[in-house]
């Protein structure tokens, strides 16, 4: 197995573009793609102030690495929500990341600072965990995003994520999220930050063998809350269409974003928005739903 680029002997074999890399031809392709995809996107440039949202996890660790590296205005943003283990564990890897390089860090801990606790707010509310734990989330990103004054935040979402977030809501035509899946997720509200994905071309395999090139630490264990979520099975279909045809989860998303997705595009801007009546955060509702769980932690605490 030959480099592509070098000749050198090759290390890693990527199927979809057919071709063999030595670590360091690897490293030139999973910098260009990243350049490519920030250019093409026009997610951000060197002048802007960039929130990187990290999990502690192999994608968002890289993320981190690469825009440092490549010279970006970047801060990192970890947010603790109380997850046992999982939690503790990938605080630390976050926090030592970050201080043996030198790179800024926020660090939110939802029940330290918000009183929020997602087991009990699932049962109250009936709902499942990951649900209660990504509205978090998607409040904390923007809300700190804003209030420090960022011009994106940027996630670690990689190529099997996107195709398998995808099939998901083409499966049951999910039409506002299918209008909202894309790398760059403009503002449509002076109060909402842009979102970005800088590693939307790039596979789960291709991110583990940065960052191991790197030696970069990273959270090996997966939230338990993933294991059995659905995007988990819609990985592993498309996992085997990929043996089978190698390039398809490239091809289904590259062809989404050029025909599929403005066929839902005016889904998206025409939702009405409004500012909370508590918080002042966007919401489609009176009260955003993060203050609805505020205040319903708050009672429950005082019953
Ligand atoms: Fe939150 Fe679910 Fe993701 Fe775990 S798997 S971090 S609970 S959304
Ligand atoms: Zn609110």
């Amino acid at each position: 197995m030959k480099c592509v680029r070098c000749k050198g002997k090759g290390i890693i074999y990527l199927k979809r573009h057919n071709a063999a890399f030595c670590q360091d031809c690897f490293l030139y392709y999973y910098n260009n793609q990243v350049k490519k995809n920030i250019k093409k996107h026009r997610m951000f440039d060197k002048k802007d102030k960039i929130l990187v949202v990290i999990s502690g996890g192999k994608d968002s660790m890289a993320l981190w690495h690469i825009l440092a590296k490549e010279g970006y205005n970047v801060t990192g943003m970890y947010i603790n929500l109380g997850i046992g283990q999982y939690s503790d564990k990938s605080q630390q890897v976050v926090e030592s990341f970050a201080q043996k390089n030198g790179l800024e860090l926020i660090v939110k801990d939802i029940k330290k600072e918000y009183g929020l606790d997602i087991y009990k707010l699932s049962k109250l509310l009936k709902r499942s965990t990951c649900s209660v734990c990504g509205s978090i989330k998607r409040y904390l990103f923007n809300k700190i995003a804003y209030d420090g004054g960022f011009s994106a935040v940027a996630t670690g979402h990689n190529l099997d994520d996107e195709a398998a977030t995808l099939l998901g809501n083409v499966l049951s035509w999910e039409e506002g999220y299918l209008a909202r899946q894309s790398p760059v997720l403009e503002s449509i509200h002076p109060k909402l930050v842009k979102k970005v994905k800088p590693l939307y071309t790039l596979t789960e395999r291709e991110n583990l063998f940065y960052v191991l090139i790197n030696k970069i630490e990273f959270l090996h264990d997966e939230c338990p809350h993933a294991v059995g979520a659905r995007s988990i099975m819609y990985k592993d279909v498309l996992n085997r269409l990929e043996e089978e045809s190698p390039g398809t989860k490239q091809r289904f998303i590259t062809s989404f974003l050029e025909k599929g997705r403005k066929h839902f595009q005016d889904v998206y801007e025409k939702v009405e928005l409004k500012e909370c009546s508590i918080c002042g955060q966007v919401t489609t509702t009176d009260v955003c739903s993060f203050c609805r769980f505020v205040r319903l932690s708050n009672q429950n605490t005082e019953n």
